[in-house]
């Protein structure tokens, strides 16, 4: 075996990109197996997708990763071993579509939709391949309209289900939408529970573990350099750090657009390239009155605004705040909208409900997704037919270099994508290790 002592160049250690979930879990992962590690973080902050905000009477509310999922048992057991308790998060839906009110919970799927769905998703892991190759190669709206599910509910879902891709569902491949139901569980919507206290906690855990001083945080790395037995990281701003291997715990666009000697092979560079990630603006009104009253309060419309949520669930204190969850191109306009221009459209969408609300406003915070400089979107959309052969190139390694990141996992797009992907760059290094030493 191979010492892993740190000397004094830290020639020895692992360099990871990227504070975010995966990069923080695989760092930790790393740590207690007695790797030194160093963490480097373009932003000022850890977290990456995970971001939690606070207001200065001490409520929080999530401008990134939010929901923990009923099946996410990865990031379930983690907040586990960390104290970190979870809580309710369930949201009672309720529609303004095409102008008409439906009330909280009274939409009920045909039978029919609900049918398609649950055959599908029995089928899923039997499904020839000609059937794969269809479902990937038709977009779930009409999917559902050939399946002969009525319009109104195809529409309905539509607009529920484009909260969880980031995009108008006629863009989304039906293969998709079915894996989700398949590994997220049954749920249409998936927002179960959440963090208490914020999911950014979970960053801050972890990164307590690696210790602070081993996490370097406005070190944007633009090049990596591969010679014999050693990598190479520099910063935009010329600064250089060394390790016998690399994690690059990163979104794509961030790994298209840094340089690396030896270059990716073409085929995996053109896959880094070409995934998209779907467009969220998320806008948080934080009001002086919970005037909504209902705590599991959720509006969903074809405004705009998308999705209008309760993020304060269950928090003590007089007011609270109300989330906007706008999608594809929805969300480009939201985001190039002056902020009296959005808190315009926050009051007219929910005029129909609660008359005037501006005098409960207090402030307002946006943060546009797909204008973010490392992910250029929230999470990924795989468009084109043949997913399945870009997403397996995703995690291989390039010499000493290895990747994470949620994209590269199974539950891709989501907390528990990232932490399954630190787990497994984790136990790949410590085996190429003991293969190589
Ligand atoms: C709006 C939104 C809503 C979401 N909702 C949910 C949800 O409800 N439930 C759920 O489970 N998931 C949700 N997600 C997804 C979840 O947040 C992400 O899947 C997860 O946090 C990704 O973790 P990661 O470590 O793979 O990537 P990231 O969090 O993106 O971490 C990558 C890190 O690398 C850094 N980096 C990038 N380039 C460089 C560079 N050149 N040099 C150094 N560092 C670099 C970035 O700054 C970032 O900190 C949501 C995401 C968004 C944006």
């Amino acid at each position: 075996m191979t010492s892993f002592r740190a000397n004094e160049n830290g020639a020895a250690r692992i360099i990871i990109l990227g504070a975010g979930l995966a990069g923080l879990y695989a760092a930790y992962l790393l740590k207690r197996a007695g790797r030194p590690v160093l963490v480097l973080e373009a932003r000022d902050r850890i977290g990456g997708r995970v971001d939690t905000r606070r207001t200065e009477d001490g409520m929080y509310y999530e401008m990134g990763g939010e929901w923990v999922g009923e099946n996410d048992q990865l990031l379930r057991n983690l907040c586990k071993e960390f104290a970190l308790p979870l809580k309710n998060h369930r949201l009672t839906t309720q529609f303004f579509h095409k102008g008409v009110h439906i009330g909280p919970g009274a939409w009920e799927p045909a039978k029919k939709l609900r049918d398609t769905i649950a055959s599908f998703v029995a089928r899923f892991p039997d499904l020839s391949n000609e059937e794969v190759a269809r479902l990937q190669n038709i977009d779930w709206w009409h999917f559902l309209v050939k399946e002969g599910v009525p319009r109104e509910d195809a529409e309905l879902l539509d607009l529920v289900r484009s909260t969880d891709f980031g995009e108008d569902m006629r863009f989304v491949p039906a293969y998709d939408v079915l894996y989700d139901y398949v590994v997220g569980g049954d749920s249409d919507h998936g927002c179960s529970e959440r963090i208490e206290g914020g999911s950014s906690l979970l960053a801050e855990a972890l990164a307590t573990r690696v210790g602070t001083e081993h996490i370097i945080c406005s070190a944007e790395i633009t090049s990596v350099v591969q010679t014999g037995r050693r990598v190479k990281a520099t910063t935009r701003d010329g600064r250089v750090f060394e390790g016998v291997r690399l994690v690059a715990a990163i979104p794509t666009l961030a790994v298209s657009t840094m340089q690396w000697t030896p270059m990716l092979p073409p085929e995996r560079e053109a896959a880094f390239d070409e995934l998209v990630y779907c467009r969220i603006t998320k806008t948080a009104l934080v009001c002086s009155k919970r005037f909504w009253k209902d705590d599991a309060f959720e509006l969903i419309t074809d405004r705009i605004s998308h999705q209008i949520y309760h993020a304060t669930q269950g928090e003590p204190g007089e007011g609270g705040v109300l989330i906007s969850y706008a999608t594809g191109d929805g969300a480009v306009t939201m985001a190039r909208m002056s902020e009296a221009e959005r808190i315009d459209e926050l009051c007219a969408a929910l005029q129909g409900l609660f008359g005037d609300i501006r005098p409960f406003i207090r402030s307002v915070t946006t943060y546009a997704w797909g204008d973010d400089p490392y992910t250029g979107g929230a999470y990924p959309l795989f468009e084109r037919a043949d997913r399945t052969t870009i997403k397996n190139l995703f995690p291989l390694p390039h010499g000493l270099v290895h990747f994470a990141g949620e994209h590269t996992a199974r539950r891709y797009g989501f907390m528990e994508g990232a932490i399954e992907s630190g787990a497994r760059v984790a136990e790949e290094i410590i085996r190429a290790e003991t293969i190589y030493s």
